[in-house]
């Protein structure tokens, strides 16, 4: 990237450069033969104040510095020529300075000389009696003027050259160098001086990496839960187990024994199921297929499923709503509600309620689930959606809670683009609300 800004700019200043040269070049020879005309037609009105056109003698004198001098009469036949015999030479009438003058008065010609890289300037004028005057000057062309300044040209190239180079350089490197320091300082990029420009660069790039930091850590805290929660049940079966095998435990021990090595291994699969769930949904959170689905019959139905648990639990479970559609997966949309009616019938107390509803509300739908039950304070309403967070450890591991469940909850709410809320008290019960984008029929 360096080598290509540098390459770039010296690219630039190289036909700035030139072109300037160029430039240049073609003003001066423009200047330069308006100058030499001027020289040419002061010389012709010299001529003609001094009245000598008919002395040639005097001509002769008069012709210095190069000028070739040319009296031609009105027919084109030459009087005079101060360089060539002029009974030599030829009718001039046809040259186009010559021509011109005898129509406007005064003409003016540049022509390639016979000599190599030589140009001869021309300037005829009409004088009142009809002789006209005409002033030749050989001068260099703009090529023999070029090829004079070429080496200082040259030169003056390599030095802007040179002074690009350097510039280039630093301007190059001041560009880069606060990039190449964030990339090196990722964890104080606030202490590195950057140009505003970098600003929005260097926003994206600072919450990119906090979020990977974040991510890391999180994913880190999760495998050792992991390992932990998994851990218990296993010491648990495997406890037991040893007792049977060493025949420690009595006919009647054994069959409690099978039981809570049973009890262990479906909390167990119960766990592992939800891990893997829960990376699925990590995994395939960007590809989720979307479709219409009745949350009103669907909640409905979990409801129903659930009554059994629920009289377990001795609560009861009340369901009421208006059909709406929305744009959900199904099968997520299911395991939602399970687990937010679920919580409600497991953190109750007995003889408790737990309301669910679901409404349309303008351009969305709410579903509630509303219970009576133990509440959770406010220093864990934060936590419980994080993965593995259990307010109290015992009442919920002895239910066979994980820990899981909500933070599955959490991922699915995001995966449908709806909005979750939690109210909560200790003691009088919790209502979580969860907020789609409504599907017309
Ligand atoms: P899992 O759902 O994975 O079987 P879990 O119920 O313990 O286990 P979550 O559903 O994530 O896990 O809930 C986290 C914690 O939040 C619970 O352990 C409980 O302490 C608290 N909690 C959740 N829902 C309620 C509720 N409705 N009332 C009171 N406390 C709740
Ligand atoms: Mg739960």
């Amino acid at each position: 990237m360096k080598k290509k800004i540098n390459l770039q700019l010296l690219e630039i200043a190289t036909l700035a450069i030139i072109s300037t040269m160029v430039i240049t070049v073609a003003i001066f020879y423009n200047l330069f033969t308006n100058q030499l005309m001027d020289d040419l037609k002061s010389y012709t009105y010299i001529i003609e104040k001094l009245a000598i056109k008919q002395n040639f003698e005097q001509l002769n004198e008069l012709n210095s510095e190069h000028l070739r001098i040319t009296i031609i009469s009105q027919d084109g036949s030459v009087q005079y020529d101060s360089d060539y015999d002029s009974q030599a030479l030829e009718n001039h009438g046809d040259r186009p300075e010559i021509a011109r003058a005898k129509i406007y008065g005064e003409g003016e010609s540049i022509r390639r000389s016979s000599t190599m890289n030589r140009t001869n300037f021309y300037y005829a004028r009409q004088l009142t009696d009809g002789i006209i005057i005409r002033i030749g000057k050989e001068a260099g062309s703009v090529f023999y003027m070029l090829g004079n300044a070429i080496p200082y040209i040259i030169g003056l190239i390599v030095l802007l050259l040179l002074v690009c180079v350097v510039l280039a350089h630093y301007l190059t490197k001041s560009l880069v160098k606060p990039i190449e320091e964030i990339a090196a300082n990722m964890d104080n990029i606030n202490e590195i001086p950057i140009y505003k420009e970098l600003v929005p660069f260097v926003n994206t790039i600072q919450r990119q990496h906090q979020d990977i930091l974040k991510n890391a850590l999180m994913r880190q805290e999760f495998t050792a839960n992991v390992s932990h929660e998994l851990k218990t049940p296993l010491t648990s079966i495997s406890g037991y187990s040893e007792l049977i095998e060493n025949g420690m435990a009595t006919a009647e021990d054994t069959v409690r024994f099978a039981g809570e090595i049973h009890r262990n291994a479906t909390r167990l699969l119960n766990q592992i199921n939800d891990i893997i769930h829960l990376s699925e949904l990590d995994s395939s959170e960007n590809h989720v297929t979307l479709e219409p689905v009745n949350i009103y019959k669907l909640s409905q139905t979990c409801v129903d499923m659930l009554q059994v648990n629920a009289e377990k639990h001795q609560v009861s479970i009340f369901f009421d709503g208006i059909p709406c559609l929305i744009l959900a997966d199904k099968g997520m949309l299911e395991e939602l509600i399970y687990n937010l009616c679920d919580n409600g019938i497991r953190y109750n107390n007995k003889g408790g309620i737990v309301n669910v509803t679901v409404k349309p509300e303008g351009e969305k739908v709410i579903l509630t689930v509303a219970d009576t039950g133990i509440g959770i304070s406010k220093e864990h309403q934060e936590r419980i959606f994080e993965r593995y967070y259990r307010v109290d450890k015992g009442r919920s591991q002895s239910t066979g809670g994980t820990g899981l469940g909500l933070a599955i909850v959490k991922h699915i709410v995001a995966s449908l683009n709806g909005e979750i809320t939690l109210e909560s008290e200790k003691g009088r019960g919790t209502t979580i609300q969860v907020v789609f984008d409504k599907k017309e029929w």
